[in-house]
């Protein structure tokens, strides 16, 4: 084996018990939107003790809402904490065959809510560890991931690594209600040549997101009594009509797009109608139906044209039906509005990963798509920083009762991580 994979490998084995308690104490603070602090400050602490000079940005309003990838998770800006420290480059920078580059290690902090925690079978702040998993709430999605940064950068220390470029090491917040703490660091001023944002994807490689956009529709109707139907008009009924475009959009637009790094042809930005409310009587015609759902982007797709499809799907439901030429379906865009994102797999960010990768743990890793939303877009869409997803745990795992991470893909991905460092950064071990 390489000798500076030995030295690493066997370094954050000597760490795992300290990596285990770190994760655990992660979970342990409850760090729901809008109540990170707590764990904030603990991994700031851990930060400070490890020489990385931690800065707290503030989320802050006035400093986001002209942004144009501002959303507005409707968490109040009241204290919305974010750390980035800094391993600042001591090693040599000359002699090297790359030139060194910075890197940033990003990962959210912020957990969904636990849902009913009587289902749980232990607290979901537990932290517990039963046979090498250890669970609650932002086990997996996404604190392991956060333990894995720091102990990547802890056990380069230990070995007495210099790097010769900056690593960043961001823990932020909003990831799950729209980014904004990885667009505080962006809004800021915090750069580098690439960023791992250390989501749970089973230690693939992921350079691709979809995007998705929150929709409403309503589709009117016109009530009488039950016993008069004909002279009514069921808004039910005419959603139907709506319901079956969206479903042809959804397979059509499926059937024309190809990107060979999604699994799944057929799901890679999906159409999905989550609520829907209609009527108020059995014994009264509808007069109104109003549905709520989620409009994938495809990848490189933008979202105007998105909305675009969406409208033109209702319009030919509307062409064929003479009550809805007259009353057409209001279609409004609300709340989520996230871009899709991508690096292109050439980038040497993407390849690197692939590369440590398979060296350290001696298997070739998955190169994929993912179909959700996640802060990579604002890294390749709005800070010019080539991203990938490459973390730790089963996105399976996340938002579930009695979620729980792997604990042996960590230690894996702290290897990996710091091997990256190494190779990306450049620098010496004295
Ligand atoms: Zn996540």
């Amino acid at each position: 084996m390489n000798p500076t994979i030995q030295k690493i490998s066997e370094q954050v084995d000597s760490l795992r018990h300290e990596m285990v308690a770190f994760l655990a104490h992660l979970v342990q603070h409850s760090s729901l939107p809008g109540k990170e602090q707590a764990a904030q400050h603990f991994y700031a602490e851990k930060l400070k003790a490890l020489g990385c000079a931690p800065e707290i940005l503030t989320s802050n309003r006035e400093e986001l809402e002209a942004h144009p990838a501002f959303c507005d998770d409707l968490v109040p800006f009241d204290n919305r904490l974010n750390v980035v420290g800094r391993w600042t480059a001591t090693g040599n920078k000359s002699g090297k065959r790359d030139a060194p580059r910075t890197l940033i290690l990003n990962g959210h902090m912020d957990v969904v809510p636990t849902g009913r925690e009587d289902l749980w079978s232990a607290s979901p702040w537990s932290g517990e560890v039963k046979e090498g998993k250890l669970y609650g709430r932002g086990s997996c999605d996404m604190k392991a991931g956060l333990t894995a940064n720091v102990f990547a950068v802890q056990a380069l220390q230990a070995l007495g690594f210099r790097p010769s470029a900056d690593v960043l090491l961001e823990s932020v917040i909003g990831e799950e209600s729209g980014g904004v703490g990885t667009l505080t660091t962006i809004v800021k001023g915090f750069k580098a040549d690439a960023a791992i944002i250390t989501e749970p994807t089973c230690l693939h490689a992921c350079p691709v997101q979809s995007g998705a956009l929150t929709f409403r529709i309503k589709v009117p109707g016109r009530a009488i009594h039950a016993c008069m139907k004909p002279q009514g008009v069921s808004a039910i009924e005419k959603f139907y009509l709506v319901q079956q475009a969206i479903q042809e959009l959804d397979r059509r637009r499926h059937v024309q797009y190809k990107n060979h790094l999604y699994e799944d042809a057929h799901n890679i930005a999906p159409i999905s109608i989550g609520t829907i409310h209609g009527g108020d009587w059995p014994s009264t015609v509808p007069d109104e139906v109003i549905v709520e759902g989620r409009l994938g982007v495809l990848p490189g797709e933008k979202m105007d044209d998105a909305r675009r499809a969406m409208s033109a799907a209702v319009a030919r439901a509307v062409a064929v039906d003479p009550f809805l030429k007259g009353h057409p379906p209001k279609i409004e865009w609300f709340e989520g509005q996230f871009e899709s994102g991508q690096t292109p797999v050439t980038e040497p960010i993407v390849t690197s990963v692939q590369q440590c990768h398979a060296e350290v743990l001696g298997r070739a890793t998955v190169l994929q798509g993912v179909t959700y939303g996640s802060d990579l877009r604002l890294f390749t869409n709005h800070g010019q920083v080539p991203a990938i997803l490459y973390g730790p745990g089963n996105i399976a795992q996340a938002h579930t009762v009695d979620e729980w991470v792997d604990l042996r893909e960590v230690f894996s991905a702290a290897k990996v991580l710091a091997y990256i460092i190494t190779q990306w950064c450049g620098g010496e071990f004295v």
